[in-house]
């Protein structure tokens, strides 16, 4: 029998097979959380113009200990439009522009102001730049100050404003849809009969999908049928460019996710994986739709989101789908599973090192609370000693 892929093939066959939805230009005001299909330039220098870093007096260059008249103010918004000479100041507010004539500014602090007469002294020498943020500053007129792939921060949308930028080209949200399966699956809050559970996957691979810039555009619940399950499928399949699946791709006689998604024109990418917990997870393709078959158990169903959803849907957003991996020591003992890498669920302790959360069984949910990060213990026999550094997923 050949081996079952690792993490790393599994994603590396499945992001293979992803193309980037067709990009949009959307006003900036509405791209926050979206991935830039382009590179942004600064259309013009900002600061646009020369102007103040302080409230004080916009003067030429000089010694302390001079008298000079004030000839005028530069606001805000409304500059001081002549040419300061030598003898005069222009009073000048925190950002005006800094007038013709003038090359630094005293903050208002440092003179002493003669009312009566119109007049200031300077108390200190004003170098030439003195409390001047010069044009281009920030952003240079022409260079590249966003680059295509950037996801869309608060920073993000002040910086594409600031450079003159009213609408964006970005990738587009995914449209997700989310389907639970199972006999034994009700919803929240219904008093359990025996044999039934709450459907938690639900909800909570539509968080994980909205967190990771879908739009979760349907939800959907598929008892342990054929037909039942294959209606519910190609319903979703007709508005869903991404599909996720959970439960009913294990080889029971109840399990029908896999042969509904091939009559339906799904084509396998592949189906197992060596991993625990996630064992069963099932991938595949119709056209440029995606669909992931995964694990029911939550924690199982959860960890290969992490693993495979979301880079997915990075890359069908244009963005990097590289998943920034980091390390750490682990702080006790982990015991190994023979054949199947293993991802256990890990929090941070004050020194740095990682330890399990709690138990690590595929439907133990509440160990993902507090949980830090995915440690990966390599499959083997044993157990991976404490100090050992081990590589981390992110959650
Ligand atoms: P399955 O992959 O369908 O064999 O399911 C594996 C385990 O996960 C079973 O114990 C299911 O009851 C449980 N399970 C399946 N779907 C869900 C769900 N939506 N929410 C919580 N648990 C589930
Ligand atoms: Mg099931």
């Amino acid at each position: 029998m050949t081996p079952l892929p690792s993490i790393d093939e599994a994603r590396a066959t499945l992001l293979a097979a992803v193309h980037p939805l067709d990009p949009v230009n959307l006003p900036v005001g509405d791209t926050l959380g979206l991935v830039l299909a382009e590179d942004v330039p600064a259309a013009h220098h900002v600061p646009a113009f020369a102007n103040s870093a302080m409230d004080g007096y916009a003067v030429r260059s000089g010694q302390a200990g001079q008298k000079l008249r004030i000839a005028g103010e530069s606001r805000a918004g409304a500059p001081y439009e002549g040419t300061v000479v030598d003898g005069e100041a222009i009073r000048i507010s925190t950002g005006a522009a800094l007038p013709a004539g003038a090359d630094g500014v005293l903050q208002v602090e440092l003179v002493d102001e003669d009312d009566a007469n119109a007049a200031v002294v300077l108390r200190e020498d004003v170098a030439p730049g003195r409390n001047v943020r010069d044009a281009g500053t920030d952003l240079r007129a022409g260079t590249r100050v966003l680059a295509r792939g950037t996801r869309i921060g608060p920073a993000e949308l002040g910086v594409a404003i600031g450079a003159g930028r009213q609408g964006l080209l970005v990738g587009p949200r995914p449209r997700l849809a989310v389907i639970s399966t199972g006999d034994e699956l009700v919803e929240p809050g219904t008093p359990l009969q025996n044999g039934q559970i709450h459907d938690s996957n639900g909800p909570m691979l539509a968080g994980l999908a909205a967190r990771a810039g879908a739009e979760v555009v349907g939800r959907g619940h598929a008892v342990d049928d054929p037909e039942a399950t294959r209606a519910v499928i190609a319903e979703a399949l007709e508005v869903a460019d991404v599909l996720v699946l959970a439960g009913g791709v294990s080889v029971g006689p109840h399990d029908h996710v896999k042969p509904a998604l091939l009559e339906l024109g799904v084509e396998e990418l592949l189906w197992r994986v060596a991993l625990r917990p996630g064992k069963p997870t099932w991938l595949g393709r119709r056209g440029r739709q995606l669909v992931f078959g995964l694990p029911g158990n939550p924690v199982s169903a959860y960890v290969t989101f992490l693993l495979f959803a979301r880079p997915a849907l990075n890359a069908l957003q244009g963005a990097d789908a590289t998943v920034p991996r980091s390390s750490a020591t682990l702080a006790v003992d982990v015991p190994r599973n023979e054949g199947r890498d293993e991802l256990i669920r890990v929090r941070r302790r004050p020194d740095g090192t990682v330890e399990p959360t709690g138990p690590q069984g595929s439907h133990v949910l509440s160990s993902l609370l507090g949980a830090e990060a995915l440690a990966i213990i390599p499959r083997g026999a044993g157990a991976v000693a404490a100090g050992t550094e081990v590589t981390l997923e992110p959650i």
